[in-house]
């Protein structure tokens, strides 16, 4: 490495909830493990969410989409609250996540589901299947069933109200997709499979095609493919045969959520928004959780390893994602829990001091 740091500029979106405890945790964790690995991080906050709604009228204020846009990454806490969700003029929090997503124009979410061996006893599965688990779900974000048109209702030709959808895939959708998976898959353990339902829609044929002769450029990455109906039942029967994932936006927002249930641990789960060029979004995938809001109960290790997921992924400041990764990993090996991943015999911590341990174990890491 050269003398010279590397430096970047990372927006902050604190957001709601819990998500300015954990994003101030998480902040200082980032700061200081891409200090150790000679990497500088400038930090700036911006607002979004039920709080920007409150300040500002609308939910991503063009201020914070400006920045986020400008920088070089961008770090989310959690957006939305019971406070909003009746609120007079229709405006949800939530909207201003979507729009996010749409500006950046990241069409990649990444979703990591990892049973850890400290904490294999909260995995909804038997020990002997939770054990060793380690898949990445790559969903394609931005096409598919959720924005296909022709979409809305209407009546047949016997009169009767009838709602439809449209799945469609442009071949360069799908090339982009799974060229981001092969590029995950080759940072992880060299496995793809790419699940779909090819013996019944066309999008999926088209889809089976394409990710088939992208295979050819990544002759170093094992490629399977599998249907939908058969992940979801391997994934409870054997979950370690996977190792990174990749399905359209729909399968993929049911299989991850399916995955992350088997690690049964909701508070240390991260995830990243990734497009072609341009920053990356990157926030836990636990939402704004009012009811422990502001009483340093929350849990940071999912926002620190969204950190950890950001240097990787969005900065390819691998040195410095290890070093929080390991740093996360020496923390529990310490024993410190916060109350939603609390067992009899660990030590019971709020938000603050398990940050301030993961600090410790950043720093003392060689
Ligand atoms: P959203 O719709 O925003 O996703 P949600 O209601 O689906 O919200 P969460 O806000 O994630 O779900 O909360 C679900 C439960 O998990 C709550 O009881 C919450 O307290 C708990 N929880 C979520 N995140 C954490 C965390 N980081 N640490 C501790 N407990 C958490
Ligand atoms: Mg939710």
């Amino acid at each position: 490495c050269s003398a010279a740091a590397r430096s970047y500029n990372i927006t902050l979106l604190p957001g709601d909830g819990i998500g300015p405890e954990v994003v101030a945790v998480a902040k200082d964790v980032l700061s200081l493990a891409g200090a150790l690995e000679g990497v500088e991080l400038r930090f700036q906050e911006k607002l979004v969410g039920g709080s920007a709604l409150d300040a500002t009228g609308v939910p991503l204020p063009d201020e914070t989409l400006d920045a986020a846009k400008g920088s070089d990454a961008i770090l989310l806490g959690a957006i939305g609250g019971y406070k909003w969700d009746n609120n007079e003029k229709h405006l949800k929090p939530e909207t201003g996540l979507l729009q996010l997503r749409a500006g950046l124009g990241v069409f990649a979410n990444l979703r990591p589901a990892a049973v850890l061996p400290q904490l294999v006893d909260a995995s909804t599965l038997k020990k002997e299947v939770a054990e060793g688990v380690d898949i990445m779900v790559v969903r394609e974000l931005t096409g598919g069933i959720y924005f296909g048109k022709p979409r809305g209702f209407g009546t047949n030709d016997k009169g009767e109200d009838i709602g439809f959808n449209t799945e469609v895939y442009s071949a360069s959708e799908i090339d982009r997709i799974a060229r981001v998976a092969f590029e995950v898959a080759r940072k992880r353990r060299g496995k793809l499979c790419s699940v779909d339902k090819a013996n019944v829609l066309e999008a999926s044929m088209l889809w089976r095609k394409r990710v088939t002769a992208l295979a050819s450029e990544f002759p170093d990455i094992e490629l399977s493919h599998m249907y939908v109906d058969n992940a979801a039942m391997q994934l409870v029967r054997n979950p370690k045969q996977f190792d990174t994932i990749v399905t359209n936006n729909i399968f993929g927002d049911i299989l991850s959520d399916e995955a992350s249930m088997i690690t049964g641990s909701i508070g240390m789960l991260p995830s990243a928004s990734v497009g072609e060029s341009g920053p990356g979004l990157f926030e836990p995938i636990h939402g704004s959780a009012p009811d422990i809001a502001g009483q340093d109960k929350a849990n940071p290790l999912a926002t620190i390893l969204s950190a950890a997921m950001l240097l990787r992924y969005g900065l390819g400041e691998e040195n410095a994602a290890k070093r929080i990764e390991a740093a996360v990993t020496a923390t529990l090996n310490h024993g410190f829990r916060t109350g939603d991943i609390y067992s009899p015999g660990t030590t019971l911590v709020g938000c603050k001091q398990m940050g301030e341990e993961v600090l410790k174990t950043v720093e003392s890491l060689k």
